[in-house]
């Protein structure tokens, strides 16, 4: 019996064992992928007080190394269900006095038939991991938020060629972003278009696309996908009250459920940073710690 299984080892999840054991609490985090979450793949973070500036991953290794040091016991395993207070894994089951869910987003996939068995194949959803495959080759980036304009900025100095398509006439991201690429010479904007299909053999070959009543194609090597990110909360629904997009409804890091407590980007909330996501593991953490001091 642990008095705290988390759910998810990125900041959020991390910030919240390194609460739980400095309580001294018997803490599992529980973790598909690796540690660190989606900050692992930002080369620069900027925004977080101590550091004027620290690679995503520099920063999530000091949460993790701090957290491990503590007695956090971290396994990778993928949370398949909830049932009252067991958490149920793909390899085990965990009895939990108190649940923290800290399990993110995941990719938003633009759904086209083949976009799976693609991946690692010319598609990707992260351009400062994969990037570097694509040396003077030519890429497409789809989506118009900041992720997209900063994968374009990012594989202008990699690849030859970089066509950045989005599906309305304007971005959703920083203008400032949007003046540096317009000014890029191998970097071209395609406006209100969609990609429809995928063109493969062995590997990604290039994209239909649809514009106005216009269809055409492009050669490309490599297909970044950046149209933001969902949360992956069907394995929650039945014990958890979630919002129609699937995001943990939530105030102050609570849950509709006593012993169970949420943190970090798959809850609602206004402001997804890393500096949020550590505020929201310490808040739930101190919850869960003040809900087994009450129900001893
Ligand atoms: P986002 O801001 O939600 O933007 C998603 C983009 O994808 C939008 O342009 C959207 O188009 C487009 N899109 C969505 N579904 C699509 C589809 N099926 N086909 C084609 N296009 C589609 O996501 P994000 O860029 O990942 O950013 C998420 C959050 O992180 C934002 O708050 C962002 O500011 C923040 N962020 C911050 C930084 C930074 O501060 N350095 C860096 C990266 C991200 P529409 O606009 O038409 O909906």
């Amino acid at each position: 019996m642990y008095d705290v299984v988390i759910i998810g080892a990125g900041m959020a999840g991390l910030t919240a064992g390194i609460y739980a054991a400095r309580a001294n609490l018997r803490v599992k985090i529980l973790e598909e992928k690796g540690f660190g979450g989606q900050i692992v793949n930002s080369l620069n973070v900027e925004n977080y007080p101590g550091f004027s500036s620290i690679s995503g991953f520099a920063l999530a290794k000091l949460f993790y190394d701090q957290a491990i040091s503590l007695g956090c016991d971290i396994a990778i395993e993928k949370v398949i269900e909830i049932k009252d207070h067991s958490v149920i894994t793909n390899k085990q089951e965990y009895n939990a006095k108190t649940i923290i869910i800290a399990s993110g987003l995941n990719v938003r996939k633009l759904g086209l038939e083949k976009e799976d068995v693609l991946v690692g194949k010319g598609i990707s959803y992260c351009a400062t991991c994969d990037g570097n495959f694509y040396k003077d080759k030519n890429v497409l980036v789809v989506g118009g938020g900041n992720t997209a304009l900063e994968d374009a900025l990012f594989l202008s100095n990699i690849a030859k060629k970089v066509y950045l398509m989005i599906r309305r006439d304007e971005f959703r991201g920083n203008q400032v972003l949007v003046d540096k690429l317009e000014n890029i010479d191998n970097v071209e904007i395609i406006k209100n278009a969609l990609v429809k299909s995928l063109i493969w053999d062995d590997c990604l070959k290039g994209v239909t696309y649809q514009q106005g009543d216009r269809e055409d194609e492009l050669d490309i090597d490599g297909l970044f996908v950046a149209i933001g990110r969902i949360p992956d909360s069907d394995y929650l629904k039945n014990i958890v009250k979630c919002d129609k997009d699937g995001y943990v409804l939530s105030e102050e890091c609570e849950t509709s459920k006593d012993y169970i407590f949420v943190a970090g980007d798959i809850r609602t909330k206004n402001l997804r940073q890393v500096i949020t996501a550590a505020s929201d593991g310490a808040l739930a953490a101190t919850k869960a710690i003040k809900y087994l001091l009450e129900n001893k």
